[in-house]
């Protein structure tokens, strides 16, 4: 199967809530934000319990009581005439991740893959632990697809997001088990897009078969 031009390259699009709903210009820090704010991936599996593989983000998220939602993202993309622009020029929204006051939750389209919507939900906690200054008080970001980001914030949220799903030591484990080291088996036991676990195998300089190749070779059909 084809996969999807997705979420490794995103666009963020950030709207300012603050003017809409009155909140106050002064910023107080999120008591969960506060929680997250500098923590690397390690720290935050360590401190959620989570040793294995595929990483369960909704029982890390429950250890820091932010609660996951889907949501069909399809009214707001058609809200106005420059978000329909916009959807039209960076693709669809993703997800969020929505801070007010001392609450933070996470959406997800549900119009997705589960090892997309895995992607999409550890990206938003990247923003939470890298961005936390600027996703505080009222702040909502969506995330798009479809485009090759060159945003600095986007591609750390990727990186930390690559980091979280695919933790160094496991994958170095789940490697070697393999007689055949494909690049689909591996993205399956760790529940991330194909691309996204290549590009982690290339950085690594780990050699892999990848379906695309099997089937040019006609090994697979
Ligand atoms: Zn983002």
């Amino acid at each position: 199967m084809q996969e999807k031009c997705i979420i490794i390259d995103t666009n963020l699009y950030e709207k300012d809530f603050t003017k809409d709903k009155n909140i106050s210009e002064e910023k107080i820090m999120c008591a969960k934000l506060d929680q997250l704010q500098g923590k690397t991936p390690e720290q935050l599996l360590a401190e959620a319990h989570i040793a294995t593989i595929p990483v369960d983000l909704a029982a890390l998220l429950r250890h820091f009581k932010i609660p996951i939602i889907p949501k069909d993202f399809s009214k707001i993309e058609n809200e106005s005439p420059e978000m329909k622009q916009f959807i039209k020029e960076n693709g669809r929204i993703l997800g969020a991740v929505v801070v007010e006051n001392d609450d933070i939750s996470i959406f997800y389209t549900k119009r997705d893959f589960i090892a997309n919507i895995m992607f999409t939900i550890a990206h938003e906690i990247a923003h939470c632990c890298l961005h936390t200054a600027e996703i505080q008080n009222g702040h909502i970001q969506y995330k798009n697809d479809c485009k090759i980001t060159t945003d600095e914030k986007e591609i750390a949220a990727n990186e930390f997001a690559i980091r979280l799903l695919i933790p160094e030591m496991q994958l170095h484990a789940e490697y070697t088990k393999l007689l055949v080291p494909l690049s689909d088996i591996l993205a399956k036991k760790f529940r991330v897009p194909l691309n996204v676990m290549e590009k982690v195998l290339t950085t690594f300089n780990l050699p892999f078969y990848s379906p695309r190749q099997l089937i040019k070779w006609g090994v697979i059909k």
